[in-house]
């Protein structure tokens, strides 16, 4: 089982990140234009599927990520977030993880009985230079969300983000570099500066993929896609360190 659902797919560009979306991209090869965006028969009501069994498909205690090929406040989405958020309030045994780069519209697309937010949902805002990080780091903290993260992808800059980590509010940080045609290059030190400004505060950060082009010592690298997980992980930019284990 897969931990992503896509309850619709498409999106609009919204931002310098969005230059060359991966599923732009992937879209492009299937002669599909990514800018159509449209519920996803099959999978719209994944969460509330059963296996022959009886059992969820999606087990209890899964992480899911949701919308990784559009975007979960975008404004095409309205009429459908509806039966999304029902699905998610059911289905409270799972952690939903909704990736937006419109968190201006958070709290006008809130559920009745959301109140303060929901334990099981977590809303993690992307990242990816510091206007978007000015722009919407303070709506996220000012946001009633119960769990809250930041997505540094692709990073195009080093960012500061020292003032909005005091708030206490964000748990987790994670930063990568871009892949697919046209990826721009990104800098260790970019990704350096928010692992050093996260474990300063204590804060969970994961340098988790270089992209395809990866500066570093004023080299540019270009990184075949099946290692660069295993080349950022390399790095050591994560907070905690991971423990190896003993043999
Ligand atoms: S918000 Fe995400 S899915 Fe939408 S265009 Fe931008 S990068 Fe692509």
């Amino acid at each position: 089982m897969k931990n992503i659902w896509n309850p619709w797919h498409g999106c609009k560009k919204k931002s310098e990140g969005c230059e060359n979306c991966y599923m732009y991209y992937l879209d492009r090869q299937r002669d599909r234009d990514g800018g159509d965006i449209y519920k996803v028969k099959g999978d719209f009501d994944l969460p509330m599927k059963r296996d022959r069994d009886g059992f969820y498909k999606i087990r209890s205690g899964s992480r899911i990520v949701v919308c990784a090929t559009s975007d979960f406040f975008l404004e095409e989405a309205d009429e459908w977030r509806g039966e999304a958020w029902e699905m998610m309030r059911q289905r409270n045994d799972v952690e939903f993880v909704l990736f937006t780069k419109r968190p201006e519209r958070i709290r006008r697309c809130l559920p009745d009985g959301w109140r303060t937010g929901w334990e099981n949902i977590t809303i993690s805002v992307t990242c990816e230079n510091q206007r978007r990080t000015d722009e919407r780091m303070p709506i996220l903290i000012d946001a009633p969300v119960v769990h809250k993260e930041v997505m540094c992808t692709p990073l195009l800059s080093e960012i500061q983000m020292g003032k909005y980590l005091d708030s206490g509010e964000i748990e987790h940080v994670s930063s990568g570099g871009e892949n697919y045609e046209g990826a721009r290059p990104t800098r260790y030190e970019w990704h350096l500066s928010l692992y050093r400004q996260c474990s300063e505060r204590g804060i969970p950060f994961e340098f988790f993929d270089t992209g395809a082009k990866f500066i570093k010592d004023g080299r540019m690298y270009s990184i075949p896609y099946s290692l660069r997980r295993e080349q950022a992980l390399k790095s050591g930019l994560v907070y905690p360190p991971i423990m190896k284990s003993k043999k």
